[in-house]
């Protein structure tokens, strides 16, 4: 499985700006983050930008096109002309088949948990005509991790344990939706084989020798 993670904006694009922050400055290191947690699963990862760079948003559905993406994961942060609105949404394009809606669907579960469980809005499953949903060629998921121009989101989106929280549920999202193997499973699962391998191997031993007997009796 190979996971495009599209970090928004960068460069002279801050994206939104509020309570001291700047979107793309949110964003990078939660992409970071989530591409060294996801080295536990078994799958491929590339970044849209790995720093604080300007990348189009063509650009970004074209490396995901051409490198033959799974899934493209966009990570944006919201913001509102009023301090009010607050919480989660995502969005996927608006004439999306069922694989992609159930793939939204699951990294929506586990993403609107950690907000819903500060108290934060879970303002749904959207959908809209966006530039890099339209133009990726693979399922396509952008997440709105709160807004920056709300106090209480944005004081934690600066917060590391809660940035870390929401990581943690966007590989629990992403391992869901696209049915990833955690590494220790893989391990597990080849230590269970290596043992029935040699325990079918000490059963041959054991009959051999027995055949051996009869022969030379
Ligand atoms: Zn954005």
């Amino acid at each position: 499985m190979k996971i495009f993670i599209d970090p928004g904006h960068g460069g002279k694009d801050p994206g939104a700006v509020g309570s001291g922050l700047q979107e793309k400055d949110i964003v990078l290191p939660l992409a970071l983050s989530l591409v060294e947690k996801l080295k536990n699963y078994e799958c491929e990862t590339k970044l849209s930008r790995d720093k604080d760079v300007y990348v189009s948003l063509s650009d970004r559905a074209m490396a995901a096109n051409a490198w033959g993406a799974n899934l493209f994961f966009s990570i944006h942060v919201n913001a509102f002309a009023t301090p009010e609105p607050n919480g989660y949404e995502d969005y996927t394009y608006p004439s999306v088949g069922v694989a992609t809606q159930n793939i939204r669907k699951a990294i929506h579960l586990h993403i609107a948990k950690v907000w819903t469980a500060v108290s934060r809005m879970n303002r749904g499953m959207k959908t809209k005509n966006l530039q890099v949903l339209r133009e990726t060629a693979m399922p396509a998921v952008l997440v709105e991790n709160g807004f920056i121009s709300n106090p209480q989101d944005a004081a934690l989106l600066k917060q590391a344990a809660f940035q870390n929280k929401l990581v943690d549920a966007m590989v629990a999202g992403i391992a869901e939706a696209l049915n990833l193997k955690h590494k220790d499973s893989i391990e597990e699962q080849l230590r269970k084989e290596l043992t029935k391998t040699q325990q079918e191997a000490s059963r041959l031993r054991d009959k051999l020798a027995q055949i051996k007997e009869i022969v030379s009796s």
